[in-house]
């Protein structure tokens, strides 16, 4: 049997750590241990071959003290309950965190899309809706995207609820095509997000982003739109990577010319403008700031030593594992959390829902604009508390986060200390 700690294992640890911080009831522990409801289904699909197969779907509801819970939806073929528990008490952290009024839920299937036919996908889609129905809907848990659901998924998941309740409905998901009620600068949030996080932080400690030099692990979606947003700002990006290996440019890379060729071949192969390197020579190049854009545990206690930078700033979930941020702060590095940094994604989704309870839609700047000023507050809340406190950023974030959902669930006589 694997020893390696689950998903929600890892959770549960870092809970712990924050609940000794904060003092925190037995009574209040066991509600942030405790999902409110978890959904398991078995859905049947006819395959296109006239077989049929069948392929476990979950939801998790975290916690509701907030508001109706909200987060993505995975299809993935290692997808777990135990992934999609942790995953929910996760969101309820990050909506807190950032004042959305929600709770945190997730769900998926257990399946590689990429073996499906277009048609046997859809129907699976519309299935696991009409499996997950009686559990979901926009004042109650709000599914949105994550990996394995683009636009044209959640586009489906939409039709499928409108068509079995009878009636129009976008609120009820989040991530849709903008035609069919998504927000507007959906696709950029989570990158944009980081910049403004960023900036915030070092504009409290007497410094901005102009000449900064920046290393992006993970040139995918958050990392090819955040490295736009840096070279805007004056900053420098002088190391990429993808899944195959990195490049590198002490000068400055060329970063049209690299968005360029993501947006049309997918990869960064073919880049000519700097030096290539594997994604552990990308991580230990000299730079202020290191954002890891790619998968979890990349900073490891294995290469946390050779890190040579002033900042981490943590676009993807869990880049850092624990033993290496320790190692990075006796470095003096600054990291600062995915939950922090990354959660402009879990935003826009709260803007999509209000746009769409109004039937009313906000142009990108009025998007954006607002963004800013929930990912400042946010970085300026967590560094205030971070100082109080004395504790790491990510200490600080939680104990905001956590905070917020144990006040709402005394008010509401849930716990009583
Ligand atoms: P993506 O699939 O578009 O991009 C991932 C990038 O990482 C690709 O360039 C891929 O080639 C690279 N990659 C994959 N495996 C790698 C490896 N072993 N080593 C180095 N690079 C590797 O995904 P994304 O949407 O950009 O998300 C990236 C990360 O950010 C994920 O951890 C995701 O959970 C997190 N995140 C994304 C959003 C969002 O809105 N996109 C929001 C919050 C968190």
């Amino acid at each position: 049997m694997s020893q390696k700690p689950t998903a929600y294992e890892i959770a549960m640890q870092g809970l712990e750590q924050v609940a000794k911080l904060m003092r925190l009831s037995d009574e209040a522990v066991g509600y942030l241990r405790t999902p409110q409801r978890l959904l398991v289904v078995e859905i049947p699909l006819r395959m296109d071959d006239g077989s049929l197969r069948f392929f476990t779907g979950y939801r998790a509801q975290h916690n509701s003290a907030l508001g109706p819970v909200k987060g993505g939806t995975r299809l993935h073929p290692e997808e777990t309950m135990d992934d999609v528990k942790a995953l929910s008490f996760w969101m309820s952290i990050k909506n807190a965190l950032a004042n959305i009024p929600a709770g945190g839920a997730k769900g998926g299937i257990a399946v590689d899309p990429s073996t499906l036919s277009p048609g046997e996908l859809e129907r699976l889609c519309r299935r696991y809706i009409q499996a997950i129905l009686p559990l979901i809907g926009p004042q109650v848990d709000i599914p949105g995207p994550d990996i394995g659901t683009p636009q044209q998924v959640m586009a489906w998941f939409t039709d499928e609820y409108e068509r079995l309740t009878g009636r129009h409905e976008p609120a009820a998901f989040a991530g849709k095509p903008p035609i069919l009620g998504g927000s507007a600068g959906r696709d950029r949030a989570t990158g944009l997000g980081l910049i403004f996080s960023m900036e915030k932080i070092l504009e409290m400690r007497g410094e901005n982003l102009e000449g900064k030099k920046v290393v992006i692990q993970g040139y995918g979606n958050l990392g090819s739109h955040a490295s736009r947003f840096f070279v805007e700002k004056g900053a420098v990006v002088t190391g990429i990577s993808d899944v195959h290996g990195g490049i590198y440019n002490p000068k400055g890379l060329d970063i049209k010319a690299a968005f360029e060729t993501i947006t049309r071949t997918g990869g960064i192969k073919g880049l000519k403008d700097g030096d290539p390197l594997t994604n552990q020579e990308l991580l230990e190049l000299p730079c202020d700031l290191l954002v890891p854009c790619a998968l979890q545990s990349q900073i490891t206690k294995e290469n946390a030593d050779k890190i040579k930078t002033r900042y981490v700033l943590e676009g993807a979930n869990g880049p850092t594992t624990p033993e290496a941020e320790d190692i990075l702060m006796d470095k003096n590095i600054c990291v600062i959390p995915d939950i922090v940094a990354n959660v402009g994604g879990a935003v826009v989704a709260y803007f999509e829902l209000v746009q769409d309870l109004y039937l009313y839609s906000w142009d990108e700047a009025e998007v954006f604009a607002k963004l800013k000023q929930i990912m400042r507050k946010t970085a300026d809340e967590v560094c205030s508390i971070a100082a109080e406190k004395n504790v790491r950023l990510r200490h600080a974030a939680w104990m905001s986060a956590l905070g917020k959902i144990i006040t709402a669930m005394r008010l509401r006589g849930w716990i009583k200390h």
